[in-house]
C-alpha cells in the first residue's frame, strides 16, 4: 500500500484528499489494462476515465469557467502512474492536447472541451519537429495566410496520440517576427484534408506516437488559438501548467517501485533472514523513501504555487520536473537491483517501470534544458 501520509500536507484541501481516494479505488478495480494494442487501450481508457468523471480536471469547464487545478492534475497523474503508465498517458494527453484551448481558446474552440473532458474526443499537442525538438523556436513548419484561411505545410514528430487524436493543437511559423515571436497556435481537427500520419513510432514503453505530415492543410483563420505571433508564449504557458505533472507521473512510478521493493524485501529470504535485514538493502530503501518525499515536496510546492494564482511557476515547475524524473529513475533502478533477476524479467512490474520512466527525462524539456531554465531563473 503506497504511503498516503503526504495527503495531509498543507498543500491540499479536503476535496483533493477525497478525489485521490475515489480515483485510487477506481484504479484498483479497473487497472492495469492490457497494453498489447496501445491505440485500442488508450481509446478505451479515455472513454472509461471520462465516463467516471476523472477527465474533468484536464480542461476548463465551459459552464463554470475557472483556472485549471494543478494539484488535482498532479494527484491524478501520480495515482494513475502508480497503477498503470498507459492510464496516466491517456489522462495527461487530454490535458496537454487541450491546454492552449483552455487557456486561450475562443468560446467556439472551447466547445471541444466538453467532449475531451467527457472522454468522447482525444487530443494531441504538436510542437516538436525533426529539426527542432529542444530548440522549439527554430521550427520550420509554416502557416501561410491565404485570404481568410491559413495553409499549413511541414512535419511534426514525436506526437503523442498521433494517429488516434480527434484534434491537434499545432504550432507553426506565421512570420510576424523572426524566431520565437513569429509562431502561432492552431486548433486542427484530425479529419482536416492534408493532415496525415507519415510514420508510427515505436518506443521502449509503447504508447500511440507518430510523425505527422501537413500537406497544405487549409484551415480558416478562426482556427488560430490566441493572437498571431503568440504561439511560443502559448506553448510555454501550457507547459508551465503541465510540466510539474510530468514530475507527478514520475513520482507515481517511483512510489510503485518502492511498494514493490518493500514487498520483495519483506518476503524474500536470503542468508536465513528477510532481504530487508541486510543493512545495504535498508540503505537503498532509505534513499528511495527520501527521494520520493523530496520529489513530492517540490511537485506539490509548484502545483500549490500555481493554484494560489502565481502567473508563472517556471522555476518551481522546472525544479519539480527535473528532480522528480531524475530521482525516479534512480529509485526504479534500485528496485530492479533489489528484485535480482526478476527485476529484468520482461513483464515484471519493475521491469516495465524501468522502461516507462526513461522518456519522462526527455519530453516536455529534457533534464539538461530544465537545468538551464533553473540557472537562468536563479540568476534573475
Ligand atoms: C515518448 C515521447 C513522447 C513525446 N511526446 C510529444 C508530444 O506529444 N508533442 C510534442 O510536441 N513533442 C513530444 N515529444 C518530443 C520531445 O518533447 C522531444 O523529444 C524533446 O523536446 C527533445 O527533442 P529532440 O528529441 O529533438 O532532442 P534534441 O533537441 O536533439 O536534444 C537532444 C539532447 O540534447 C540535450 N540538450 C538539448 N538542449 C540542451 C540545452 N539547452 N542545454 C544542454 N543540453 C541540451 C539534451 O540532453 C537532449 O535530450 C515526445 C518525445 C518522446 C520521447
Amino acid at each position: 500500500m503506497a504511503d498516503r501520509s503526504f495527503l495531509d500536507w498543507p498543500f491540499f484541501e479536503e476535496r483533493h484528499r477525497d478525489w485521490a481516494d475515489r480515483l485510487d479505488a477506481w484504479c484498483a478495480k479497473n487497472l492495469p489494462v492490457d497494453h498489447s494494442d496501445v491505440d485500442a487501450a488508450c481509446r478505451d481508457l479515455v472513454a472509461r476515465l471520462g465516463e467516471a468523471g476523472f477527465l474533468k480536471p484536464t480542461a476548463v469547464d465551459t459552464a463554470n469557467p475557472g483556472p485549471l487545478d494543478v494539484r488535482t492534475l498532479c494527484l491524478t497523474r501520480e495515482t494513475l502512474a502508480r497503477h498503470d503508465g498507459l492510464a496516466d498517458f491517456a489522462f495527461a494527453m487530454q490535458g496537454l492536447g487541450t491546454g492552449a484551448i483552455s487557456l486561450f481558446g475562443t468560446p467556439e474552440q472551447q466547445q471541444w472541451l466538453d467532449r475531451t473532458r467527457a472522454g468522447k474526443a482525444l487530443s494531441a499537442f504538436a510542437l516538436s519537429e525533426p529539426r527542432s525538438g529542444s530548440d522549439v523556436a527554430n521550427m520550420d513548419m509554416a502557416a501561410t495566410r491565404d485570404g481568410s484561411d491559413y495553409v499549413l505545410s511541414g512535419e511534426k514528430t514525436w506526437i503523442s496520440n498521433g494517429g488516434i487524436a480527434d484534434l491537434y493543437t499545432v504550432f507553426a511559423r506565421t512570420g510576424e517576427a523572426p524566431g520565437a515571436r513569429g509562431i502561432s497556435a492552431f486548433l486542427i481537427p484530425a479529419d482536416t484534408p492534408g493532415l496525415e500520419v507519415a510514420e508510427r513510432l515505436d518506443v521502449i514503453a509503447p504508447h500511440p506516437l507518430a510523425r505527422l505530415a501537413f500537406n497544405d492543410v487549409r484551415v480558416p483563420a478562426s482556427a488560430m488559438i490566441g493572437k498571431p505571433g503568440d504561439g511560443f508564449k502559448i506553448a510555454m504557458s501550457v507547459l508551465d501548467v503541465f510540466r510539474s505533472t510530468v514530475g507527478a507521473a514520475a513520482l507515481g512510478f517511483a512510489r510503485r517501485a518502492l511498494d514493490e521493493t518493500l514487498d520483495r524485501a519483506g518476503s524474500r529470504e536470503l542468508f536465513g533472514a528477510p532481504l530487508f535485514d541486510l543493512q545495504m538493502v535498508q540503505g537503498h530503501i532509505a534513499e528511495m523513501a527520501l527521494d520520493i518525499d523530496a520529489a513530492a515536496l517540490l511537485i506539490y510546492r509548484a502545483a500549490w504555487t500555481k493554484d494560489m494564482g502565481a502567473p508563472r511557476v517556471t522555476r518551481e515547475a522546472a525544479m519539480a520536473k527535473l528532480f522528480a524524473t531524475d530521482r525516479a529513475q534512480e529509485v526504479i533502478d534500485k528496485a530492479v537491483q533489489i528484485h535480482g533477476g526478476d527485476g529484468v524479467r520482461r513483464g515484471h512490474i519493475v521491469e516495465s517501470l524501468y522502461r516507462e520512466i526513461r522518456a519522462l527525462r526527455i519530453y516536455e524539456g529534457a533534464s539538461d534544458v530544465q537545468k538551464v531554465v533553473i540557472a537562468r531563473q536563479t540568476v534573475k
